[in-house]
Protein backbone atom coordinates (compact mmCIF):
# COMPACT_ATOMS: atom_id res chain seq x y z
CA UNK A 1 0.00 0.00 0.00
CA UNK A 2 1.54 3.57 -0.94
CA UNK A 3 1.56 6.12 1.47
CA UNK A 4 -0.87 8.24 -0.24
CA UNK A 5 -3.34 5.09 -0.35
CA UNK A 6 -2.82 4.90 3.19
CA UNK A 7 -3.27 8.11 4.20
CA UNK A 8 -6.75 7.84 2.48
CA UNK A 9 -8.05 5.01 3.85
CA UNK A 10 -7.04 6.35 7.59
CA UNK A 11 -8.97 9.85 6.36
CA UNK A 12 -11.68 7.83 5.29
CA UNK A 13 -12.11 6.00 8.87
CA UNK A 14 -11.11 9.24 10.91
CA UNK A 15 -14.13 10.48 8.80
CA UNK A 16 -16.49 7.79 9.56
CA UNK A 17 -15.17 7.70 13.62
CA UNK A 18 -16.20 11.42 13.63
CA UNK A 19 -19.11 11.18 11.55
CA UNK A 20 -20.39 8.32 13.92
CA UNK A 21 -19.09 10.37 16.64
CA UNK A 22 -21.94 13.04 15.26
CA UNK A 23 -24.67 10.92 14.81
CA UNK A 24 -24.73 9.41 18.16
CA UNK A 25 -24.34 12.50 19.84
CA UNK A 26 -26.91 13.59 17.91
CA UNK A 27 -29.45 10.90 18.50
CA UNK A 28 -29.07 12.00 22.15
CA UNK A 29 -31.55 14.93 21.43
CA UNK A 30 -34.55 15.00 20.59
CA UNK A 31 -35.74 18.33 18.64
CA UNK A 32 -39.97 19.11 19.71
CA UNK A 33 -42.11 22.00 17.70
CA UNK A 34 -44.86 22.37 20.55
CA UNK A 35 -48.03 24.29 20.33
CA UNK A 36 -48.30 23.99 23.63
CA UNK A 37 -46.35 26.90 25.73
CA UNK A 38 -42.50 26.30 27.40
CA UNK A 39 -44.55 25.98 30.98
CA UNK A 40 -46.88 23.23 29.84
CA UNK A 41 -43.68 21.00 28.54
CA UNK A 42 -41.00 21.59 30.09
CA UNK A 43 -41.55 20.03 33.29
CA UNK A 44 -41.95 16.75 31.23
CA UNK A 45 -39.23 17.25 29.23
CA UNK A 46 -36.66 17.96 32.01
CA UNK A 47 -38.06 14.78 34.13
CA UNK A 48 -37.75 12.64 30.71
CA UNK A 49 -33.39 14.21 30.35
CA UNK A 50 -32.94 13.42 33.95
CA UNK A 51 -34.17 9.45 33.53
CA UNK A 52 -32.70 8.94 30.47
CA UNK A 53 -29.85 11.33 29.42
CA UNK A 54 -31.60 12.62 26.30
CA UNK A 55 -31.93 16.16 26.18
CA UNK A 56 -35.15 18.23 24.91
CA UNK A 57 -34.55 20.93 22.20
CA UNK A 58 -38.22 22.71 21.86
CA UNK A 59 -39.82 25.50 20.29
CA UNK A 60 -43.04 27.02 20.46
CA UNK A 61 -45.38 28.60 18.23
CA UNK A 62 -49.43 28.66 16.85
CA UNK A 63 -50.39 25.22 15.26
CA UNK A 64 -50.72 26.63 12.11
CA UNK A 65 -46.87 28.21 12.21
CA UNK A 66 -45.52 24.95 13.45
CA UNK A 67 -47.48 23.23 10.30
CA UNK A 68 -45.91 25.56 8.00
CA UNK A 69 -42.49 25.68 9.04
CA UNK A 70 -42.47 21.56 9.15
CA UNK A 71 -44.24 21.41 5.38
CA UNK A 72 -41.77 24.18 4.19
CA UNK A 73 -38.53 22.38 6.12
CA UNK A 74 -39.46 18.76 4.27
CA UNK A 75 -36.68 16.26 5.22
CA UNK A 76 -34.40 19.11 6.38
CA UNK A 77 -36.69 19.72 9.38
CA UNK A 78 -35.03 19.36 13.02
CA UNK A 79 -38.48 18.22 14.21
CA UNK A 80 -38.49 14.75 15.41
CA UNK A 81 -41.77 15.52 17.54
CA UNK A 82 -44.74 18.04 17.08
CA UNK A 83 -47.19 18.03 19.84
CA UNK A 84 -50.46 20.35 19.53
CA UNK A 85 -53.31 21.15 22.06
CA UNK A 86 -55.66 19.92 19.84
CA UNK A 87 -56.55 16.65 17.32
CA UNK A 88 -57.88 19.02 14.62
CA UNK A 89 -54.26 20.39 13.56
CA UNK A 90 -52.72 16.82 14.68
CA UNK A 91 -55.08 15.15 11.96
CA UNK A 92 -54.32 17.89 9.42
CA UNK A 93 -50.56 16.88 9.39
CA UNK A 94 -51.28 13.40 9.90
CA UNK A 95 -53.12 14.37 6.49
CA UNK A 96 -49.88 16.70 4.80
CA UNK A 97 -47.72 13.66 5.22
CA UNK A 98 -45.74 15.73 8.08
CA UNK A 99 -46.25 12.62 10.39
CA UNK A 100 -45.37 9.10 10.53
CA UNK A 101 -46.83 5.82 12.21
CA UNK A 102 -45.64 4.59 15.18
CA UNK A 103 -45.84 0.83 16.51
CA UNK A 104 -45.53 1.03 20.03
CA UNK A 105 -47.05 -1.02 22.48
CA UNK A 106 -46.78 1.20 25.60
CA UNK A 107 -48.24 3.78 24.10
CA UNK A 108 -51.38 1.66 22.78
CA UNK A 109 -51.69 0.42 26.65
CA UNK A 110 -51.79 3.46 27.93
CA UNK A 111 -53.91 5.93 25.73
CA UNK A 112 -57.02 4.72 25.35
CA UNK A 113 -58.27 3.86 21.34
CA UNK A 114 -60.53 7.09 21.20
CA UNK A 115 -57.83 9.34 21.91
CA UNK A 116 -55.60 8.42 19.38
CA UNK A 117 -55.47 7.97 15.66
CA UNK A 118 -56.31 4.71 14.29
CA UNK A 119 -53.22 5.18 11.96
CA UNK A 120 -50.70 5.60 14.58
CA UNK A 121 -49.70 8.78 13.87
CA UNK A 122 -50.50 10.86 17.14
CA UNK A 123 -51.43 10.18 20.40
CA UNK A 124 -53.42 12.31 22.99
CA UNK A 125 -51.54 12.93 25.67
CA UNK A 126 -53.76 14.68 28.02
CA UNK A 127 -57.78 15.71 27.80
CA UNK A 128 -59.90 18.60 27.44
CA UNK A 129 -63.50 18.63 28.30
CA UNK A 130 -65.26 21.51 27.04
CA UNK A 131 -68.65 21.42 28.94
CA UNK A 132 -71.35 24.45 30.10
CA UNK A 133 -70.55 26.74 32.67
CA UNK A 134 -73.55 28.49 34.54
CA UNK A 135 -74.32 31.45 36.48
CA UNK A 136 -75.34 30.04 40.04
CA UNK A 137 -77.19 33.09 40.89
CA UNK A 138 -79.06 33.36 37.46
CA UNK A 139 -79.55 29.25 36.60
CA UNK A 140 -80.59 25.96 38.48
CA UNK A 141 -78.44 22.96 37.32
CA UNK A 142 -81.80 21.02 36.40
CA UNK A 143 -82.29 23.96 33.50
CA UNK A 144 -79.30 22.24 31.72
CA UNK A 145 -79.17 19.12 30.20
CA UNK A 146 -77.24 18.96 26.83
CA UNK A 147 -75.32 21.30 24.40
CA UNK A 148 -78.38 20.68 22.21
CA UNK A 149 -81.00 22.20 24.57
CA UNK A 150 -79.11 25.20 24.36
CA UNK A 151 -80.60 25.79 21.35
CA UNK A 152 -83.89 25.98 22.80
CA UNK A 153 -85.95 29.80 22.71
CA UNK A 154 -86.05 29.61 26.64
CA UNK A 155 -82.01 30.54 26.37
CA UNK A 156 -82.79 33.25 24.37
CA UNK A 157 -80.24 36.41 25.12
CA UNK A 158 -79.02 34.41 27.87
CA UNK A 159 -75.72 32.22 25.82
CA UNK A 160 -72.53 33.33 25.37
CA UNK A 161 -70.09 31.18 23.03
CA UNK A 162 -66.65 31.65 22.16
CA UNK A 163 -65.78 32.28 18.09
CA UNK A 164 -66.39 29.79 15.56
CA UNK A 165 -63.06 30.17 14.65
CA UNK A 166 -61.83 28.67 17.23
CA UNK A 167 -60.74 24.86 16.95
CA UNK A 168 -62.10 23.98 19.80
CA UNK A 169 -65.75 25.41 18.83
CA UNK A 170 -64.89 23.53 15.24
CA UNK A 171 -64.25 20.29 17.19
CA UNK A 172 -67.69 20.02 18.81
CA UNK A 173 -69.83 20.85 15.51
CA UNK A 174 -68.33 18.08 13.92
CA UNK A 175 -68.66 15.58 16.30
CA UNK A 176 -72.19 16.75 16.19
CA UNK A 177 -72.43 16.34 12.05
CA UNK A 178 -71.12 12.84 13.08
CA UNK A 179 -73.78 11.87 15.60
CA UNK A 180 -76.56 14.04 14.77
CA UNK A 181 -76.69 14.39 11.09
CA UNK A 182 -75.99 18.09 9.36
CA UNK A 183 -79.33 19.17 9.30
CA UNK A 184 -80.04 18.42 12.32
CA UNK A 185 -76.67 20.24 13.62
CA UNK A 186 -77.37 23.07 11.56
CA UNK A 187 -80.92 22.99 13.03
CA UNK A 188 -79.20 23.72 16.60
CA UNK A 189 -76.31 25.74 15.67
CA UNK A 190 -79.07 28.83 14.42
CA UNK A 191 -80.96 28.13 17.61
CA UNK A 192 -77.48 28.92 19.65
CA UNK A 193 -76.58 32.13 17.30
CA UNK A 194 -80.56 32.95 18.37
CA UNK A 195 -80.03 33.17 21.88
CA UNK A 196 -76.62 34.79 21.87
CA UNK A 197 -76.46 37.34 24.34
CA UNK A 198 -73.43 39.35 22.67
CA UNK A 199 -71.53 38.85 19.55
CA UNK A 200 -69.23 35.60 19.74
CA UNK A 201 -66.47 36.39 22.13
CA UNK A 202 -62.76 36.12 21.69
CA UNK A 203 -61.81 33.47 24.16
CA UNK A 204 -63.04 30.98 27.12
CA UNK A 205 -62.22 33.07 29.60
CA UNK A 206 -64.00 36.03 28.27
CA UNK A 207 -67.12 34.15 27.72
CA UNK A 208 -66.58 32.97 31.54
CA UNK A 209 -65.85 36.60 33.11
CA UNK A 210 -69.36 37.74 30.87
CA UNK A 211 -71.34 34.91 32.67
CA UNK A 212 -70.04 35.66 36.21
CA UNK A 213 -70.68 39.30 35.41
CA UNK A 214 -74.38 38.46 34.43
CA UNK A 215 -73.89 39.30 30.52
CA UNK A 216 -75.26 35.63 30.09
CA UNK A 217 -76.08 33.10 32.24
CA UNK A 218 -74.60 30.17 30.48
CA UNK A 219 -71.72 29.47 27.95
CA UNK A 220 -69.51 26.41 26.97
CA UNK A 221 -65.93 26.20 27.79
CA UNK A 222 -62.44 24.09 28.47
CA UNK A 223 -62.46 23.08 31.67
CA UNK A 224 -59.18 24.69 32.65
CA UNK A 225 -60.03 27.60 31.79
CA UNK A 226 -62.82 27.65 34.57
CA UNK A 227 -60.53 26.28 36.86
CA UNK A 228 -57.78 29.72 36.22
CA UNK A 229 -60.06 31.56 36.77
CA UNK A 230 -61.62 30.22 40.05
CA UNK A 231 -58.40 29.72 41.10
CA UNK A 232 -58.10 33.51 40.94
CA UNK A 233 -61.10 34.28 42.17
CA UNK A 234 -63.09 31.94 44.34
CA UNK A 235 -66.21 34.24 44.45
CA UNK A 236 -66.85 34.13 41.30
CA UNK A 237 -71.15 32.69 40.69
CA UNK A 238 -69.96 30.16 38.29
CA UNK A 239 -70.53 26.24 38.05
CA UNK A 240 -69.68 23.62 35.98
CA UNK A 241 -72.51 21.18 34.82
CA UNK A 242 -71.61 18.28 32.72
CA UNK A 243 -73.98 17.78 29.53
CA UNK A 244 -75.15 14.84 27.65
CA UNK A 245 -74.65 12.34 30.68
CA UNK A 246 -77.90 10.73 28.52
CA UNK A 247 -76.64 10.51 25.51
CA UNK A 248 -73.46 10.24 23.82
CA UNK A 249 -71.30 12.20 26.88
CA UNK A 250 -69.10 14.94 27.23
CA UNK A 251 -67.27 16.61 23.88
CA UNK A 252 -63.24 16.05 24.86
CA UNK A 253 -60.52 16.70 22.86
CA UNK A 254 -57.05 16.22 23.30
CA UNK A 255 -53.39 17.87 23.77
CA UNK A 256 -51.09 15.63 21.77
CA UNK A 257 -47.94 14.22 20.14
CA UNK A 258 -46.85 12.72 16.89
CA UNK A 259 -43.32 12.15 15.81
CA UNK A 260 -42.50 13.66 12.27
CA UNK A 261 -41.87 12.02 8.95
CA UNK A 262 -38.46 12.99 8.65
CA UNK A 263 -37.42 12.41 12.55
CA UNK A 264 -33.83 12.23 12.95
CA UNK A 265 -33.75 10.99 16.19
CA UNK A 266 -37.02 8.70 16.07
CA UNK A 267 -36.22 6.28 18.35
CA UNK A 268 -35.44 8.54 21.15
CA UNK A 269 -38.88 11.05 19.85
CA UNK A 270 -40.63 7.82 20.83
CA UNK A 271 -39.34 6.72 24.03
CA UNK A 272 -39.74 10.74 24.79
CA UNK A 273 -43.70 10.21 23.09
CA UNK A 274 -43.88 6.96 25.02
CA UNK A 275 -42.50 8.53 28.55
CA UNK A 276 -45.10 11.22 28.31
CA UNK A 277 -47.64 8.47 28.44
CA UNK A 278 -46.40 6.74 31.23
CA UNK A 279 -47.82 7.14 34.85
CA UNK A 280 -44.70 9.55 35.73
CA UNK A 281 -45.21 11.75 33.28
CA UNK A 282 -48.70 11.89 32.61
CA UNK A 283 -49.44 13.76 36.63
CA UNK A 284 -47.31 16.80 35.00
CA UNK A 285 -48.32 16.85 31.77
CA UNK A 286 -52.37 16.98 32.95
CA UNK A 287 -52.12 19.03 36.15
CA UNK A 288 -49.77 21.85 34.64
CA UNK A 289 -53.10 22.88 32.77
CA UNK A 290 -55.89 21.43 35.39
CA UNK A 291 -56.76 18.91 31.93
CA UNK A 292 -57.23 15.05 32.26
CA UNK A 293 -54.49 12.60 31.94
CA UNK A 294 -55.42 10.75 29.27
CA UNK A 295 -53.52 7.57 30.97
CA UNK A 296 -57.04 6.02 32.88
CA UNK A 297 -54.83 4.57 35.22
CA UNK A 298 -53.78 8.11 36.40
CA UNK A 299 -56.09 9.99 38.86
CA UNK A 300 -56.86 13.80 37.96
CA UNK A 301 -55.53 16.41 40.23
CA UNK A 302 -57.52 16.71 43.16
CA UNK A 303 -58.81 20.62 42.42
CA UNK A 304 -59.70 18.97 38.96
CA UNK A 305 -61.23 15.62 40.32
CA UNK A 306 -63.35 18.03 42.83
CA UNK A 307 -65.37 19.27 39.79
CA UNK A 308 -66.93 15.45 40.04
CA UNK A 309 -66.76 12.76 37.65
CA UNK A 310 -68.66 12.59 33.96
CA UNK A 311 -69.21 10.72 30.76
CA UNK A 312 -66.80 11.33 28.04
CA UNK A 313 -67.84 11.04 24.51
CA UNK A 314 -66.32 7.87 23.28
CA UNK A 315 -66.13 9.19 19.79
CA UNK A 316 -62.64 8.86 17.88
CA UNK A 317 -61.37 11.92 17.28
CA UNK A 318 -60.39 11.30 13.94
CA UNK A 319 -64.00 12.57 13.13
CA UNK A 320 -63.33 15.63 14.25
CA UNK A 321 -60.77 16.27 11.91
CA UNK A 322 -62.53 14.89 9.15
CA UNK A 323 -65.51 16.71 9.53
CA UNK A 324 -63.65 20.00 10.66
CA UNK A 325 -64.33 21.59 7.13
CA UNK A 326 -68.00 20.68 6.87
CA UNK A 327 -68.41 22.13 10.14
CA UNK A 328 -66.48 25.65 9.58
CA UNK A 329 -69.02 25.93 6.16
CA UNK A 330 -71.94 24.98 8.59
CA UNK A 331 -71.43 27.66 10.91
CA UNK A 332 -71.17 30.13 8.61
CA UNK A 333 -74.27 28.68 7.28
CA UNK A 334 -75.99 29.10 10.52
CA UNK A 335 -74.26 32.64 11.14
CA UNK A 336 -72.57 31.94 13.60
CA UNK A 337 -69.32 34.00 13.48
FE1 LIG B 1 -57.02 26.40 25.27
Amino acid sequence: MTTFRLTRVLIAILCCTSLLAATSARAEQVVVYSARIEQLIKPMFDAFTRETGIEVKFVTDKEGALLARLKAEGRNTPADMLITSDAGNLWEAAREGLLRPVESEVLESNIPAHLRDPGKQWFGLSVRARTLVYNTQKVKPDELSTYEALADPRWKGRLCLRTSKKVYNQSLVAVMIDELGEAKTEQIVKGWVANLATDPLSDDTRALEFVAAGKCDVTVVNTYYYGRLMEKTPSLPLAIFWPNQAGSGVHVNISGAGITRHAHAAPAAIRLLEFLSSEQAQNLFADVNMEYPANPRVASAPAVAAWGGFKQNPINLVRAGELQTEAVKLMDRAGYR
